[in-house]
């Protein structure tokens, strides 16, 4: 028996409804905030997630799934959706079409980690990324379209934290702050935070080993570096999600997984899922087209975890719509009844009715628990007298009443009953 890969899930029949409830509420958040969908490959060139993930991040280090193609080239699993719809953008010169260009996925997502309840080796993100604005409204409007799509979920208790790790220029200070602060614990610090001590400071706030994030607790706050544009774009952003009363606490810790961001980060975080808390994180890259090679155009986005999301809804209880069932079972009691009900089905189902028919050569007794047992909202037995009257008796199965409908009429009858 071949078994599913570690840290990979199967979507069974009985629960893809789930699934396609969440990325129905996706894309009908995506609808009103008029983001556009794009789709990228699967993999990628190794070097576009070097560089657009950036070498000291976890991600990069110890987590992507990279293989040699046959001719040789060094290729890698998509392990977050933003590098891909960033040089999308650039090769095909969206970067002249009007701005912002607004755009949203739906997307497998793989890492190599250590599998546990909300973290698998192969996951799906819900993301938008926005290109071209700088403006905190902009900022705003992504935090509020991953929070109008949380609120539609009905997903309670997830809470907004936000922070500003600053650009370039305050985050040379701050970086000074940071290794005077870091440097008489490093010893102590695990080897990876070391190395991130001379490359990049800041990810040393992201670490997940315990001992160093006791350390990083007493850290200096960026938000006491900032330069006076990023701290009045920062502002900017707080007045808007005040003024719609969007609650949120500002976390000076996150500085978010990848290296590319700059200025606003964000996440929801749960408590109701164990350490696994964060269903979405994002934040603005303002440094990332123009280090794959395009115009340096300032970008913000944000990425959900569908599995989190779920698992997060199925622990708290979040009611989920029900899954969608036959309108009609046609029984057929001899053979040309079946052939009659066969016909019927394929009728209603050109009129986009969902009707289901036996397929196991059943008794109808057997036919009828098999019906009941699909959930079909109306049964119909077909035997000599129907096909002789070509009229059905009709039950609706939620009150048990049956109708003599005329075949030719069925149609009708089940839109007009089905309400
Ligand atoms: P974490 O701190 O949990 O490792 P991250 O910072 O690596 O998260 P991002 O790269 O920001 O996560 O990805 C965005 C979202 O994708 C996360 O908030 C989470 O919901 C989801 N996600 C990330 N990694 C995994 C994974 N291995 N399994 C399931 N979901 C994941
Ligand atoms: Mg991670």
């Amino acid at each position: 028996m071949i078994n599913v890969p570690r840290g990979t899930k199967d979507v069974l029949p009985n629960q893809s409804y789930k699934w396609q409830y969440v990325e129905e509420t996706a894309r009908e958040v995506a609808r009103v905030f008029n983001l556009k969908e794009v789709r990228t490959p699967t993999f990628e060139h190794t070097e576009l997630f070097k560089r657009g993930v950036g070498e000291t991040t976890d991600v990069v280090n110890k987590e992507m799934y990279t293989f040699e193609d046959k001719g040789g080239r060094s290729m890698t699993l998509k392990p977050e959706g933003t590098a891909g719809v960033a040089r999308m953008f650039i090769e095909n010169g969206l970067a002249s079409s009007p701005m912002p260009v607004k755009t949203f996925y739906i997307t497998p997502a793989f890492r190599y980690e250590n599998p546990q309840a909300g973290r698998l080796r192969e996951f799906h993100q819900f993301g938008i990324e926005v290109f071209g604005s700088s403006s905190p409204e902009t900022d705003a409007e992504v935090i509020f379209a991953a929070s109008s799509f949380l609120d539609k979920l009905k997903i309670k208790g997830v809470k907004l934290e936000i922070n500003s790790i600053g650009c370039r220029i305050c985050r040379n200070e701050y970086n000074k702050a940071l290794k005077n602060y870091f440097a008489p614990h490093l010893e102590e610090m695990c080897a990876n935070c070391r190395s991130r001590f001379d490359k990049n400071p800041l990810r040393m706030l992201d670490c997940k080993e315990e001992k160093c994030k006791n350390i990083a607790k007493g850290a200096p706050k960026i938000t006491d570096y900032l330069c006076d544009d990023c701290k009045k774009h920062f502002d900017g952003v707080r007045s808007l999600l005040d003024a719609e009363g969007l609650e949120y606490t500002v976390n000076s810790n996150i500085v978010r997984g990848l290296d590319y961001y700059s200025r606003t980060v964000f996440e929801f975080v749960s408590t109701e899922i164990g350490s696994q808390g964060t269903v979405c994180g994002g934040g603005r890259y303002d440094g990332l087209l123009s280090e794959l090679g395009g115009n340096p155009l300032p970008a913000i986005g944000f990425a959900a975890g569908i599995e989190r999301l779920l698992l997060l809804m199925e622990n708290t209880g979040v009611p989920f719509p029900e899954d969608s069932v036959p309108l009609i079972y046609l029984a057929g009691m001899d053979e040309k009844s079946r052939a009659q009900a066969f016909k019927i089905a394929a009728g209603l189902r050109g009129n986009g009715v969902c009707a289901e028919v036996d397929h196991m050569q059943r008794s109808v007794k057997a036919q009828l628990k098999y019906a009941d047992k699909t959930g079909a909202k109306f049964v119909a037995v077909i035997g000599e007298s129907e096909l002789e009257s070509s009229v059905l008796n009709v039950k609706k199965m939620s009150d048990g009443t049956t109708s003599a409908v005329k075949i030719a009429e069925l149609y009708s009858y089940l839109c007009k009953e089905d309400k």
